[in-house]
Parts: C-alpha cells; sequence; structure tokens
C-alpha cells in the first residue's frame, strides 16, 4: 500500500519533470508512451547506479549474447597501407562489431558488418547532451603470430563505470570480450607484425534515443572499431615539455573526470591548442589552490624523486574522483610494487603538488617524470613550465628518457607482446 503510493507518487513526479519537455505536436499516445519508457529506464537505473558505485546491469532484459552473433563479411576488403604510413586513428579495418540495446529488449543480437557510417535521427541524444562514452585497448601480435589483448577486464570494468555515470546500459565484460576477440580475430590481416605496432580498439557506447528531452536514453549503441597503429616513438623515445595549466580544470571532486565520457575531452582541446601556442606539448592538468599535479593531457602523471625523508619515492596521484583509472597507471603501480619495493622504493599513490615538484627539482632530489597511457605507455617528461618558471626535469644522459621510464616501458611491452608469460596477456587467437 505505501509503496504502491509512493510508486505513484514519483510516477507523477516523473510526469511533472517530463512535461515542459514534450513537443506540442505530439498526441496524448506518444507522450503516454515516451513517459512510459523514460519512467521504465529511471527504474533500471537505480539512485544507486547513478551514485557512482559502479557497474550495474538492467534487470530482467537480456544481457550480451555472444552465441547470437552474425557476421556480414566485406565484399570489398581495403587494401594493407605499408606499416610505416600508419597515422593513429586515420585508417579503419574494413569491418565493426555494432550491439544495439533497447530499454524493453535489453541487448539485442551483436552483428559485425562491413565498417560503415552510422545513420542516427538529428534529434538523438548523443549529439545534444554528450551521452557518449569510450575506451582505447590494444590487439597485439606475439611472435608465434598469436593475437593478445591486454588486460581486457579492465577496460570492461571501465566501460561500464562510465556508462553507467550517464544513464547508459552495462553488460557483462567477459562476454563484450568475447565478441571483440571474435572481431578482432576476423580482423587480424591488420595487426602489423611489427614490434611496437598494434592494432587499436575503440569500444564507443551512444545514447541513441530520438528526443530533445533530457532524461535516460531508452535506447543505445555499443559499437568497436579498431585502427592499425604504429610505435609511439618509431625513431626511440621523445620527452616532452608540459605547461602547467590553472585557467582551466580538466575535473573537480564530485565531477565525472574518472570516466571515460566523450565529454571529458572536447574542453580539454582549446587549453591544448594554447599550450602547443606557446611551445608546449601537453598541459599538466593541476587542481586547486594548492595546485596539485593531476594528469598530464590524456596520461596519467608519475613522478620519481627522493622525497623529504631521503627515501626514493614514485608517486602519482590517488583516485579520488579527479583522476582517470588507467590501465596502465594500475599496471605500473603493480610493477613498481613487485619490482621496486623490494629495492627500497616507496610506491605512493598521494595527492603531491607542482611547488613539491619544484622544490624537489631545486635541491637535485627530482628524479624522472612520466606519463602513462595505453597509446603512449608511457612518456617521459623533460620540463614542466609552471607561474613562468621551467622546472628542469633530469633524463639518462644522451637519452630522451630517464632510467625509470625505460624500464616500465620495456616491462609493459615485454607482457603486451607475450616475451613473457603474464596472467595480464590474454592469448584470444585459436
Ligand atoms: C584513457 C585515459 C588515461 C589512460 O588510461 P589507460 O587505460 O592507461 O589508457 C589517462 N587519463 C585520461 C584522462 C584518459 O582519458
Amino acid at each position: 500500500m505505501m509503496l504502491a503510493r509512493r510508486l505513484r507518487s514519483s510516477t507523477i513526479r516523473w510526469a511533472e519533470q517530463l512535461a515542459p519537455l514534450v513537443s506540442h505536436n505530439q498526441t496524448q499516445t506518444q507522450i503516454q508512451t515516451q513517459i512510459q519508457t523514460q519512467i521504465q529506464a529511471q527504474r533500471l537505473y537505480s539512485s544507486s547506479a547513478s551514485q557512482d558505485d559502479g557497474p550495474h546491469k538492467p534487470k530482467g532484459t537480456p544481457d550480451i549474447d555472444p552465441s547470437a552473433l552474425t557476421i556480414e563479411r566485406t565484399t570489398a576488403p581495403k587494401p594493407l597501407l605499408d606499416h610505416k604510413d600508419l597515422i593513429f586513428g586515420r585508417n579503419f579495418t574494413d569491418h565493426m562489431l555494432s550491439i544495439e540495446w533497447t530499454a524493453q529488449d535489453g541487448w539485442l543480437p551483436p552483428r559485425i558488418t562491413p565498417y560503415q557510417n552510422l545513420s542516427l535521427d538529428p534529434s538523438a541524444c548523443v549529439f545534444h547532451y554528450a551521452f557518449t562514452c569510450f575506451e582505447g585497448m590494444k590487439a597485439y601480435k606475439d611472435s608465434q603470430n598469436r593475437v593478445r589483448l591486454f588486460r581486457p577486464d579492465r577496460n570492461m570494468y571501465r566501460l561500464n563505470r562510465s556508462s553507467s555515470r550517464i544513464a547508459l546500459p552495462t553488460f557483462d565484460g567477459d562476454k563484450f570480450t568475447e565478441l571483440i576477440s571474435k572481431f578482432v580475430e576476423l580482423e587480424e590481416r591488420f595487426i602489423p607484425k611489427q614490434k611496437g605496432y598494434s592494432l587499436y580498439l575503440r569500444p564507443t557506447m551512444i545514447g541513441t534515443q530520438n528526443t530533445l528531452g533530457v532524461g535516460p536514453p531508452g535506447s543505445a549503441l555499443l559499437y568497436v572499431i579498431a585502427s592499425p597503429v604504429g610505435p609511439y616513438y618509431p625513431t626511440g623515445f621523445k620527452a616532452i615539455t608540459l605547461e602547467a595549466t590553472e585557467s582551466a580544470v580538466r575535473a573537480w571532486p564530485g565531477g565525472v573526470g574518472d570516466r571515460k565520457l566523450g565529454a571529458n575531452y572536447a574542453p580539454c582541446i582549446v587549453p591544448q591548442i594554447n599550450a602547443a601556442k606557446r611551445g608546449y606539448s601537453q598541459n599538466l592538468w593541476l587542481f586547486g589552490e594548492e595546485g596539485y599535479v593531476t594528469e598530464v593531457g590524456t596520461m596519467n602523471m608519475f613522478v620519481a624523486w627522493v622525497n623529504e625523508d631521503g627515501v626514493k619515492e614514485l608517486i602519482t596521484a590517488p583516485l579520488d574522483g579527479t583522476i582517470l583509472e588507467g590501465v596502465t597507471r594500475e599496471s605500473i603501480l603493480a610493477l613498481a610494487r613487485e619490482k621496486l619495493v623490494p629495492e627500497g622504493w616507496k610506491v605512493s599513490e598521494e595527492k603531491y603538488t607542482m611547488a613539491q615538484v619544484k622544490k624537489a627539482a631545486h635541491e637535485g632530489r627530482l628524479l624522472e617524470a612520466f606519463g602513462a597511457g595505453t597509446a603512449a605507455v608511457v612518456a617521459p617528461v623533460k620540463a614542466i613550465t609552471w607561474r613562468g618558471e621551467e622546472v628542469k626535469i633530469p633524463l639518462s644522459p644522451g637519452k630522451e628518457t630517464g632510467p625509470l621510464t625505460e624500464s616500465f616501458w620495456s616491462w609493459m611491452l615485454a607482457i603486451q607482446y607475450g616475451d613473457v608469460e603474464h596472467p595480464w596477456s590474454k592469448i584470444i587467437s585459436k
């Protein structure tokens, strides 16, 4: 009785919220259906889901079903580019993987089709309210020509965290990985064999509902496209220079900087252009009056120094909601705990400030700094300009990287390319 009353009153509240958004030329039934869909969708995204506590599954509707996959092969296979001509994210493979979702029917049968344009209504919510999130991962070819993914479970976890935060549906990560594996297998000829090369995978989810009403999308599309990519450093490391940015803020407490939402990236381009005009490769994003170091461009930031207690320390910002949970970040931390801690290093996920970095540099305690992300693995930093002063960061003699940064790079590549067997590397080819 109580529950019924509560449900009824929440239905009315929803209807009231929606009323101003409903256009005048809709029929009563259309309005009814729209409200019904929104209410249904609202139930699927219980308040706990929007309260950031990770993946949830819409109850009672089908999850992704790999056994229902259909494959339509292209009749016009693309010519392979010479591996030296590959430009990041510019060329795509023959096919794409797509899975549609509706609030009513859940995840529909997955499809692999020729790579093609999407056809969406101009009112589709992705175009207006940024219902879009994505992942970045890679498939690698090992020395025995087997295809490998690196920690795909972490990307699946993160995509679910991103999608649930913007009222898009969640899914079973293992099932989606199984489909991605089938897709990658089909595109195997596009994975360059050369060391350092890989097939970049871009899982993307968008809200596709046709409505200008601001509400949870009643339909979505999850798709994956793939782009063969070359090594980030074709001619050896190239250390980057950073501008510590205080005029713009990338992420803030209670915001969504810890999710890979499309909405987080467009606003970072103008600050990036401005930094580039002044001759810097990337922005170092600071936060707050204290000048906390958060991330570099779209990478996590690491600093190695001898701390104020005289202990060698590798430090990166903590996952406090303003930092993207990088798979590379997590892997580097694990490798550091395994390999550096026994040698007396301290490994910290703690807040640290630009003032501390500058002080360490002045006192000769600054050892190295680098960005970390899937595209580059590690990006050595040689200088950070902050409030008009250039803070210089040491590199190995005659090299564009420090020794620690280089070690992480080779440890990571050895695992990703299967030169050493490791549980993080998942063989997907038969
Ligand atoms: C994707 C991303 C990273 C790196 O994540 P990886 O999983 O290591 O590729 C770091 N910061 C931001 C803002 C990102 O978008």
